[in-house]
């Protein structure tokens, strides 16, 4: 063990004390694509005694060019990333305790997923699901670290809830859809995601060996392209927050559009079913192999008919792919999945 940190136990910002908080803690990382994987594989590396990695996606082609964690047959085994990322730790770092999930973070879950964790990491890759973990850490007074990439420009936050800004504090409203670039129309340099990835997750380890002196206390924005480096000041928590100074927790309680989701402008749509249900792909395969070209593993079932694909998972939340609209998507589950 001390062979393996020696050179972290040797950093005197950590030291042989710094480790054994390391080792003893438990870190929740929402979100396991480019960002989320490279906070799990550093924290890993670094000793982070728990890991519970949620993610509702699986692993493809397209992700290698930055999702450092995942590899070829990954992708074409159509591993979920929650389970890629696992099966990898185990190798890096096999005294680490890994909790992966399968799903999609949302109202009815987040809690209970912060819950038992010391700190949360943002390796997600969209503004609702952010809002979400921002209501639940204030509610439930845990630390979050923000952080967003696209293109060659970055940002993060660290959030302290009521000691410093929130997130609502400083983004008061949700974007509007379709309004800001995501990373399947601007694409996004694996150097920009490196860095933010790295800056959440030094900010992760001065939190948990509790040193919040040396936090960088900023709204901190790098342009790797354009060689531009910002540190914003928040200031300090609005008493007029939605959030942090008034505690009402629109996210937590609202039930809009909790059924379907647009994934981040891939021509696809994820369904929720409208009950927690368990799905036996044995009997869902033999329902469509009339209709389509059926295959499935434990993890997933996938279902081309046309123009479309249904991924469907154990707990019936399904990605259709091939369309953008909603109404399409649910009237695709409805007809195939069944409700
Ligand atoms: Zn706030």
């Amino acid at each position: 063990m001390t062979e393996r940190y020696s050179r972290q136990l040797l950093f005197p910002g950590i030291g042989p004390d710094g480790q054994k908080c390391l080792l003893n803690s438990r870190v929740l990382i929402v979100g396991c694509g480019a960002l989320g994987s490279s906070h799990a594989e550093l924290l890993a590396r670094a000793g982070v005694g728990f890991l519970r990695i949620v993610d509702r996606d699986f692993v493809e082609a397209s992700n290698l060019q930055r999702q450092t964690m995942f590899t070829e047959s990954d992708a074409e085994d159509r591993l979920p990333k929650a389970v890629a990322a696992a099966n990898h730790i185990k190798r890096i770092n096999s005294n680490v305790v890994v909790e992966s999930i399968v799903a999609d973070v949302n109202n009815s879950n987040v809690e209970r997923l912060i819950e038992t964790c010391d700190l949360v990491v943002d390796g997600t890759d969209n503004f609702s699901t952010r809002y979400l973990i921002n209501d639940a850490c204030v509610k439930h007074n845990v630390n979050w670290i923000y952080g967003a990439a696209v293109g060659s420009y970055g940002v993060t936050m660290t959030i302290r809830p009521h000691q410093t800004a929130c997130l609502r504090c400083v983004f008061e409203e949700l974007p509007a859809a379709g309004s800001a670039p995501t990373c399947d129309t601007a694409g996004v340099l694996m150097s920009i995601v490196s860095i933010v990835s790295s800056l959440q997750v030094t900010e992760a380890i001065k939190l948990l060996i509790g040193n919040v002196a040396d936090l960088h206390g900023s709204l901190m924005q790098v342009d790797v392209w354009n060689n531009d480096w910002r540190k914003i000041d928040p200031g300090p928590p609005r008493p007029e927050c939605l959030s942090c100074g008034l505690l009402s927790f629109e996210s937590l309680d609202s039930d809009a559009n909790r059924d379907a989701a647009v994934l981040c402008g891939r021509d696809a749509i994820q369904i929720l079913p409208a009950k927690p249900t368990s799905i036996n792909f044995q009997s869902l395969a033999a329902r469509l192999e009339g209709v389509g070209d059926v295959k499935f593993n434990d993890y997933l079932l996938r279902f081309r008919t046309g123009n479309f694909e249904l991924t469907v998972f154990p707990d019936a939340r399904s990605i259709i792919r091939g369309t953008d609209e909603i109404n399409t998507a649910r009237s695709l589950y409805a007809k195939y999945i069944g409700n």
